[in-house]
């Protein structure tokens, strides 16, 4: 079954593309925050299942057909690889994206790109992501003695011709700015969509379980710089609160779209309200 989630901002049309979901246990969910004990994140959870949603973006603004990340593809686990039926549930394959843009450079952003059967194909497409995203991920790649990871540096450097490289700031097309992300990788970035006075802030892995918005010291082991993506985490996260963005988390449960509010030294999360 595919999910899709269509909305706009101003007159820029959005939606979000459910890739996957899953439902992982407070033990699962404790290895990856592994300076946290299992008992404070039993607590965080509240006794619920830590939600696991796969979200990606498309953007079409006047014409530019964007998709801010593929997922898994034919490469993931069996609850993932839903980003094509969900395209073309809003009618459009990929052959229609012109604009691929990476946030980042981990497996669950960009592994259908690199499916050793089946990999995703954006015929049409030319792929943008931030400079320091693909100089920290083609150096470790380069030099790995991982078979997948060297498989990895070939078809990424095999796809170099298609890749712009922005930076903080620049326009990937009308209304749509890249925003500085960087500690979970160090080229992490989002995007920011903006038309006719509204705003909507897609910030990605900026933390991956909602008890994050209390905690957001608690470090999250895949984080290339531990300290600055928790600098990063207060610091975006306060700027949604402050201009009450309509803001986008790759992993929260699907559509990740809502409100971050202060709530005194840490934050909430206000889920959007919408029709089942
Ligand atoms: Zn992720």
């Amino acid at each position: 079954m595919s999910k899709s989630y269509q909305f706009t901002v101003g007159d820029i049309q959005c939606a979000v593309l459910l890739e996957g979901e899953s439902t992982k246990t407070s033990e699962a969910i404790a290895e990856r925050y592994p300076k946290v004990s299992q008992d404070e994140i039993e607590a965080a959870l509240g006794g619920t299942a830590g939600d696991d949603s796969l979200n990606c973006l498309y953007i079409n603004s006047g014409g530019t057909r964007i998709l801010a990340d593929v997922g898994f593809g034919a490469a993931g686990p069996p609850d993932s690889g839903g980003l094509v039926a969900a395209l073309n549930s809003i009618d459009l394959t990929p052959a229609d994206i012109d604009i691929v843009y990476l946030t980042h450079f981990h497996g669950d952003h960009i592994a259908g790109l690199m499916a050793d059967e089946d990999p995703l194909e954006f015929p049409n497409a030319r792929f943008i992501t931030m400079d320091a995203e693909w100089q920290e991920w083609i150096g470790r790649w380069a030099g790995s003695n991982s078979p997948q990871e060297r498989r990895q540096f070939e078809r990424f450097t095999a796809m170099r011709d298609r890749f712009s490289f922005v930076a903080a700031g620049d326009s990937v097309a009308p209304g749509v700015t890249v925003v500085d992300l960087a500690g979970h990788t160090l080229g992490h970035s989002g995007l920011l969509v903006e038309s006719q006075g509204e705003r909507l802030l897609h910030v990605v892995d900026l933390l991956h379980q909602s008890f994050q918005f209390a905690r957001t010291e608690w470090h999250f082991i895949f984080d290339s710089d531990g300290d600055m993506a928790v600098k990063a985490r207060r610091r975006v996260l306060q700027r949604c609160a402050d201009e009450g963005l309509l803001t986008l988390f790759y992993h929260l449960k699907f559509p990740g779209l809502g409100m971050v509010k202060r709530r005194g030294d840490s934050f909430s999360w206000h889920p959007l309200e919408r029709a089942p």
